[in-house]
């Protein structure tokens, strides 16, 4: 199939080839058709799949009929309810790329940040709004937002937006459209609220599935290292430095883990920043766009930060610490090897973490490859248990003589003075 196919306006198919984009992907085969003839839409796909412009492409498509000329007054025709501010300002930028050719006028709204702009613009009128829950409210119960004109409603990462506390929110926000719009909900995953919240607010939605939450990418080669917590900052440099890694996205589980990964890396003038939660509004974006255009070479973020981070071809994930979800490590991964490209996702694993690789492995069912012999295996660190007797002999032995014990600890000293 190809979007002409899909008998899109000329100034939309404009915008796509200007992208590069040849073909749908499947969930807009699926969804664009459905989206065009009005119908309600529940789309389980998540971030990587193509779902933002399987959206924002029926949605332009339909708008342009009805804003035609500029000159009409503007009313919120669409409403985009999303969790994050990152996946708000990558939506808006994809409603731009696609709707480049056309009057629509569009705009995204987060909190943190001055509302000032933001109510200046909605004064002036837009076709499109694209907004967090929190501040879509505010400025709504301080009269800046009126839905009453409203013919789209998209509910994106509707579980995300549940998992963050938002569900009460999205239904107050519900209430604020008009009973007869169009409402698109997308959700890398259907929990029972999710779909008690399709089945109350939805109009006999049709329901479309891609690329189900424990199959990862075949295109994504995973690799995962066993290595201690003491020594993970070690081996991380070691990988970028001598296996030239750039462009990497390296998860961690706290953002105080993450800042100090980040100093650990400065320190040995490794172009890295931190994205996570408790960084301002412009900070992340400033960090965002450095890795974007290659100035910043490793972004290491936490979940929530990073999820919707939608950076082309990223070909390197590294989980630092793995998480205890393994559905986490699928959503992770998904960052790379997109649209056809080759990625690679390499994995550090504690031992303490070693069931959390189990069910890793469980869930998407296969092993993932373990790399041996590189420098900092399972006991090698100053800091390290005391090797097993039984399956670690050449250790015992060096521990007996005691000399090699010292300069094990005299090369984990100088690797400490590297390091912190
Ligand atoms: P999303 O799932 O919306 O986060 O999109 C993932 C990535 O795929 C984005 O970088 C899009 O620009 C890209 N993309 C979306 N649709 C297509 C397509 N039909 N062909 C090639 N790339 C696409």
């Amino acid at each position: 199939m190809t979007f002409e196919d899909l008998k899109l306006l000329k100034n939309i198919q404009q915008a796509l080839a200007d992208e590069g984009y040849k073909n749908p992907t499947p969930i807009q085969e699926q969804a664009i058709p459905i989206i065009l003839e009005g119908t309600d839409l529940v789309g389980c796909a998540q971030t990587g799949t193509g779902k933002t412009a399987a959206f924002a492409i029926p949605i332009l498509n339909s708008l342009h009929h009805i804003v035609g000329s500029s000159k009409k007054v503007k009313h919120i025709r669409t409403l985009v309810v999303t969790p994050t501010r990152e996946l708000a300002l990558q939506i808006g930028e994809s409603f731009e790329t696609y709707g480049k050719y056309t009057n629509i006028r569009q705009l995204t709204i987060f909190g943190g940040v001055n509302q000032v702009p933001q109510t200046d613009q909605l004064r002036k009128g837009v076709d499109i709004l694209i907004a967090t829950p929190g501040r879509l409210l505010d400025l709504h119960k301080q009269g800046f937002i009126n839905l009453d004109h409203l013919h789209t409603l998209v509910l994106d990462e509707a579980d995300q937006m549940l998992d963050m506390g938002f569900i009460n929110d999205v239904k107050k926000i519900i209430k604020l459209t008009p009973n007869n719009r169009q409402t698109l909900l997308f959700s890398a995953t259907m929990p029972v609220a999710i779909r008690e919240l399709a089945d109350t607010f939805l109009n006999k939605p049709k329901y479309v599935s891609v690329a189900p939450i424990s199959s990862t990418a075949e295109n994504v080669k995973q690799e995962v290292y066993f290595v201690d917590k003491g020594d993970k900052r070690k081996l991380l440099y070691h990988l970028i430095r001598n296996e030239n890694l750039s462009n990497v996205l390296v998860f961690s589980r706290t953002k105080h883990g993450a800042d100090n990964v980040v100093k650990a890396l400065k320190k040995n003038g490794v172009n890295a920043e931190a994205i996570h939660g408790d960084k301002s509004q412009n900070a992340r974006q400033r960090v965002l766009e450095g890795f974007k255009n290659k100035e910043v070479s490793v972004l290491v973020a936490t979940d929530i930060a990073a999820r919707g981070i939608d950076i082309e071809s990223l070909p390197y994930v590294i989980n630092f610490d793995l998480p205890n979800i393994p559905e986490t490590y699928v959503h992770r991964i998904g960052r790379t090897g997109r649209a056809g490209n080759s990625g690679l996702a390499i994995s550090f694993c504690a031992k303490d973490e070693q069931p959390y690789l189990k069910d890793i492995e469980k869930l998407i069912r296969m092993k993932i490859k373990v790399i041996d012999g590189h420098p900092y295996p399972y006991g090698s660190g100053e800091e390290a248990e005391k090797p097993d007797a039984e399956k670690k002999p050449d250790l015992r032995n060096k521990k007996k003589t005691g000399q090699g014990n010292s300069r094990k600890s005299e090369a984990s000293k100088q690797n400490k003075k590297r390091w912190y």
